[in-house]
């Protein structure tokens, strides 16, 4: 029997998981089509390249400019061509697509991937700044459209997988593990004065810039505790860390018997990527296989709190709930930037976001318009304090 095809969109198409997932749609070319993608068009020329490559039918960039440069490249027929912010919600919502890959950075992804939520589309989610934004009214909105959200993040990746065929009323606690990142070993005191290339440099995973900031900081663990706290409607005591680093070990569940379900694997974004695309079925890849007795030692620690504040932090805004995760991320967003463009140091980042976190506005949302509003406001108060630091204009 022919199984008819699956259709993608993908949002972030140009990304570290975006490619991924378009390497393995090329791997199969039976099984997946490409319905839709979206990017920031900061690269136009590889978006006319993916786009030759796997003519999707529609294509969202956040930039005008890149997408009038994208046609000036493609001859037609040329895939529907969309552009700015709402050129995103649309591709999300009313291009037909059976699966969505939500794979833009940061709370850009968030109004997109909601429009795919309410346009009834099974969301495959990597995303999770967007359920740190909103994770209550995310879920709501899917468990009234029926929509799965099938998470990519190989933690949640791992728990998914680990939570399967058990009740979730014996579910006693979940264990995201956390590599440690650049800076596991490295003194508190030498954080200060380390360098965008230091932090840049993850010992396990290859990613985007931003999230390989987030995993030095250790503000990527604390964002994938709120992530599991949504994905997996869990209290947030529920969800704990320990530090992994050999990255082999992708999460575990522990049972109120006592029992520990882990998932294993070598790090490769792909597996996660592959089982949300495919679920509930699998497929054999040529992917590098797990080879226990040749990595010979996993390991685990508590994590240093002391050391890595943005962990605390992150925990904290959960617990505080309403606007707090909002302010958290946004917060992170414009300080990782920052001290991406060598404006702030290291350490400023936890400054900046404990800063946010004491001054913003606190309280329930109750839409999604709230929400962009509290994320629009952080930004610029963050945006300001950093000015102020650097000596520059005070509002
Ligand atoms: P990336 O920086 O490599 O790619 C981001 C993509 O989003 C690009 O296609 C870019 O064009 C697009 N983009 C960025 N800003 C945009 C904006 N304002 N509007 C529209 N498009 C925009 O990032 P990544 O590493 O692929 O991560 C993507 C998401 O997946 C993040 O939320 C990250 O936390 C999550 N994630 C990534 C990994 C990984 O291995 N890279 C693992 C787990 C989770
Ligand atoms: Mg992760």
């Amino acid at each position: 029997m022919v199984l008819p095809m699956k259709q993608i969109t993908l949002l972030g198409a140009t990304g570290s998981i975006g490619l991924r997932t378009l390497d393995l749609v090329s791997s199969f070319p039976e099984e997946f089509v490409v319905a839709g993608l979206a990017a920031r068009g900061s690269n136009v020329d590889r978006v006319a390249d993916l786009c030759r490559k796997y003519s999707p039918r529609a294509v969202a960039l956040l930039d005008v400019e890149a997408r009038d440069r994208l046609a000036r490249l493609l001859p037609a027929p040329r895939p529907e061509l969309l552009a700015g912010p709402e050129g995103l919600v649309t591709l999300a919502r009313d291009v037909k697509a059976d699966i969505v890959v939500s794979a833009l950075v940061g709370g850009a992804g968030l109004l997109p991937t909601m429009a795919a939520i309410q346009a009834g589309r099974t969301v495959a989610l990597a995303n999770k700044e967007t359920l740190v934004m909103a994770g209550r009214l995310m879920t709501a909105a899917a468990r009234a459209r029926g929509v799965k959200l099938l998470p990519v993040d190989s933690e949640h990746s791992a728990v998914f997988q680990c939570l399967a065929g058990h009740s979730r009323a014996d579910v006693h606690r979940v264990l995201l593990t956390a590599s440690g990142g650049p800076f596991r070993e490295t003194p508190k005191a030498r954080l200060a004065t380390v360098t965008v290339e230091d932090a840049l440099q993850h010992p396990t995973w290859k990613m985007g810039a931003k999230i390989t900031i987030d995993s030095a900081t250790l503000m990527n663990k604390g964002l994938e505790i709120i992530e599991a706290r949504w994905l997996f409607d869990l209290a947030p005591d529920q969800v704990q860390v320990v530090v992994h680093p050999q990255s082999i070990v992708h999460s575990m569940v522990e049972y109120i018997d006592g029992a520990v379900i882990a998932q294993l694997g070598v790090a490769d974004m792909g597996v996660p990527i592959l089982y949300a695309l495919t679920y509930p079925e699998r497929r054999p890849t040529p992917a590098a296989r797990l080879d226990l007795a040749r990595i010979g030692q996993l390991t685990f620690s508590e994590p240093d709190v002391d050391k890595f504040p943005c962990l605390r932090l992150a925990r904290a805004a959960l617990e505080a709930g309403g606007a707090a995760p909002v302010i958290l991320n946004a917060a992170n967003e414009v300080a990782v930037a920052a001290f991406l463009d060598r404006r702030i140091g290291f350490t400023e980042i936890a400054e900046l976001i404990q800063e946010a976190l004491d001054h913003g506005r606190a309280g329930e949302f109750a839409s999604i318009e709230a929400c962009v509003a509290v994320d629009a406001e952080t930004r610029q108060a963050v945006q300001r304090s950093i000015d102020v630091r650097r000596g520059g204009p005070r509002a």
